[in-house]
């Protein structure tokens, strides 16, 4: 869409004196700009940077600039603290978000879910004193939890019908217990290792975390497709990074049985001749995890020389 706006230039003219002539522009109004809020610091914060970097967005952010406009891709940055993110999405202050799923799923509010990220990976879990004998839910029961997660926690508790004192707390959940201000405690938990510096004992995981992308309900036409080149580019940058491009050198009466041995979806493999007849160069992307699995078996079957790449884009 354009908006009319009138300005004014002065001129002086020949006589002296001057002269105002005024001018109507138009101005392109950026119906398409899209308003993302990440955080400003913290877990997610260099997640979310790189997976933009990755996905070719450039921001130069000048120290504490809290909105930045992308000099590359009709994009303005929004930087918060994840706390505010779902709100700020759900009230239109922000179109969308990058948030971990357990702050959506505790803010509950009225967004939606448009793209799993696979980032920042954790999961929130009860813990309790390591020597306490669990019992299961029950175990519970009548004692006291503190937690920066009150509302999940009240849904799985009365989804297992067990009436204990929530006691809410923002940060340093995992000393509670040692201090006596609580019996369990319902917090984040990536590794396990800070639940073992205080003692605790991990015993039920009531979420699995990763970083989202979560976006207003209504968007218009316009920002729904810069949103929808936004997440196809995150995609590609995801699928990428799980991905690797393998080459390898082989006798080429060992071809078929290097391919037998490489997955299912992978049986078309780029094969080059090289100098030597008898030989060939065999190129392939594969699952990073797959990779390792089947290293072992590619050099039994005479596989030599192999180069592992990382691939900075998937286009599928
Ligand atoms: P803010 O100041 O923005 O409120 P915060 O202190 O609440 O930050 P962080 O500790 O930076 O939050 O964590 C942000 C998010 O990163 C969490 O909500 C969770 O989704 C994820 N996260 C937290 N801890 C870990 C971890 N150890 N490993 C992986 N991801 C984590
Ligand atoms: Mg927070």
């Amino acid at each position: 869409m354009q908006k009319s706006e009138i300005i004014e230039q002065k001129f002086t003219n020949f006589a002296g004196k001057i002269i105002v002539i005024p001018y109507i522009i138009s101005i392109q109004m950026e119906q398409n700009l899209l308003r993302i809020a990440i955080q400003s610091k913290g877990r997610l914060y260099d997640d979310t940077i790189g997976l933009l970097k990755e996905a070719g967005i450039k921001i130069n952010r000048s120290e504490r600039a809290l909105l930045v406009r992308s000099n590359n891709y009709p994009l303005e940055v929004l930087y918060m603290r994840d706390d505010d993110i779902p709100k700020t999405v759900a009230e239109g202050m922000a179109d969308v978000g990058i948030v971990g799923l357990n702050e959506v799923m505790e803010k509950d509010e009225n967004i939606k879910i448009v793209q799993h990220l696979g980032l920042s990976k954790c999961r929130l879990s009860i813990a309790i004193p390591k020597h306490a004998e669990y019992t299961g839910p029950q175990w519970l029961d009548g004692k006291r939890i503190a937690t920066s997660y009150p509302h999940i926690l009240k849904k799985f508790l009365k989804e297992h019908m067990v009436k204990a004192d929530i006691y809410e707390i923002t940060g340093s959940v995992e000393i509670t217990p040692r201090i006596d201000l609580a019996d369990a405690i319902f917090d984040i938990v990536s590794s396990g290792s800070t639940l073992v510096t205080n003692n605790l004992l991990e015993v039920e995981t009531v979420m699995e975390s990763d970083a989202v992308v979560v976006a207003n309900k209504k968007m218009s036409t316009d920002k729904r497709k810069t949103l929808d080149e936004l997440l196809f580019r995150f995609q590609a940058a995801i699928d990428a990074q799980k991905k690797k491009y393998v080459m390898m050198n082989a006798p080429k009466a060992n071809v078929e049985k290097i391919l037998s041995i490489m997955p299912e979806s992978m049986k078309s493999p780029t094969i080059i001749p090289l100098a030597d007849n008898e030989w060939c160069s065999i190129h392939t992307v594969l699952e990073e995890k797959c990779f390792w699995q089947i290293i072992g078996d590619l050099k039994k079957a005479g596989a030599q020389g192999i180069l592992v790449v990382p691939i900075e884009k998937m286009v599928s």
